[in-house]
């Protein structure tokens, strides 16, 4: 019932300066307005060809193992776009959600149909938390209390943000603007841009921003790309901060095109990312648990393999992962 009400009664929004991203009341990406209407929505909806997900798929078991004294960085896929990345004293969850629904209300919308590849009881002590935005495939307040009361971590989140963590009795929280960044023993989080949008429910579209992260501990730069359509931002990102060795790309939720292309990439698109950044490697995120759109469950992964192919991409260069699964290097 709280939650039916919060459809309707907005929380009260904070001001920031007016910025080439913030009009003073809402956030908006920098270039022609793409949002789509509420009458676009119903089209999709009405003409859209969802192909048939399964109602479940098994995990295989992969041993969850503590970072090596010569690794850099180990990253395990949970699920979507959650990962517990471990760099040499630091732990850190990028987008952890562990909700069986992501959506306002806990018995309608998308449905997992993947469990978390590591159970949330089985997660090491957790010191940062990463937030992309606040769609609720991302943000999930839930995950989030139980992150809190288990391990009390920083929660590094999109402006506007803080106010959802708040209300929900969170307060080791940080709001940061694009290009802002907060040090954490010696490792470097910035915030950095993406072409997304956000909303909690009906009222609230792009009171809050979205966006990506670099992390930097001198060692090693990851890259964290949120939810994004394709755009000049991976360039410029790549400018201002170098060359990352690790990035975090989205590959799903991307059809139909005419809808999703302005705020999702398609496969191809992630692959552009990837040789715009010139990353050393990418792990491909946010496919294959929750279905957002309207390709078959395996759409992404086929589409990786054969946009790779088109581009000359070697294989071991962007991978996926199972669920569970780790990349240490
Ligand atoms: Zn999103
Ligand atoms: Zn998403």
């Amino acid at each position: 019932m709280f939650k039916l009400l919060l459809l309707f009664f907005p929380l009260l929004a904070f001001s920031y300066p007016e910025s080439d991203h913030f009009n003073g009341k809402k956030f908006f990406n920098p270039g022609p307005d793409e949002l789509k209407s509420f009458w676009q929505v119903l089209k999709w909806q009405i003409i859209g060809n969802k192909e048939e997900w399964p109602q479940s798929v098994p995990n295989k078991n992969y041993p969850l193992r503590p970072l090596g004294g010569s690794e850099k960085v180990s990253a395990t896929f949970i699920n979507h776009s959650s990962f517990l990345m471990q760099l040499p004293g630091l732990n850190v969850l990028t987008d952890p959600v562990y909700s069986e629904r992501v959506s306002p209300i806990t018995w309608i919308g998308p449905k997992r149909v993947r469990a978390p590849g590591i159970p949330f009881e089985l997660l090491p002590q957790i010191d940062v938390v990463i937030i992309s935005h606040n769609h609720y495939d991302h943000l999930d307040l839930e995950t989030l209390k139980m992150l809190d009361a288990k391990y009390h971590p920083l929660f590094l989140v999109p402006l506007g943000d803080e106010k959802h963590l708040g209300k929900a009795g969170i307060q080791n929280v940080k709001a940061l603007d694009w290009w802002e960044e907060v040090r954490v023993k010696d490792n470097r989080f910035i915030f950095t841009p993406s072409k997304h949008w956000s909303a909690r429910h009906l009222w609230d579209k792009n009171e809050c921003l979205w966006g990506s992260f670099v992390i930097d501990n001198g060692t090693s730069k990851i890259y964290f790309a949120g939810d994004t359509g394709y755009s000049s931002h991976f360039l410029d990102i790549k400018r201002r901060l170098g060359v990352p060795d690790l990035a975090f790309l989205p590959i799903g939720a991307y059809e139909p095109q005419w809808f999703m292309k302005a705020y999702h990439m398609n496969p191809e698109e992630a692959v552009l990312a990837h040789k715009d950044l010139e990353a050393v490697k990418s792990i491909a995120i946010h496919f294959g648990t929750f279905q957002l759109s309207d390709e078959a469950i395996d759409g992404p992964v086929k589409g990786l393999k054969e946009a790779m192919e088109k581009h000359q991409i070697p294989k071991n260069d962007f991978i996926i992962l199972d669920q569970g699964q780790a990349l240490v290097y």
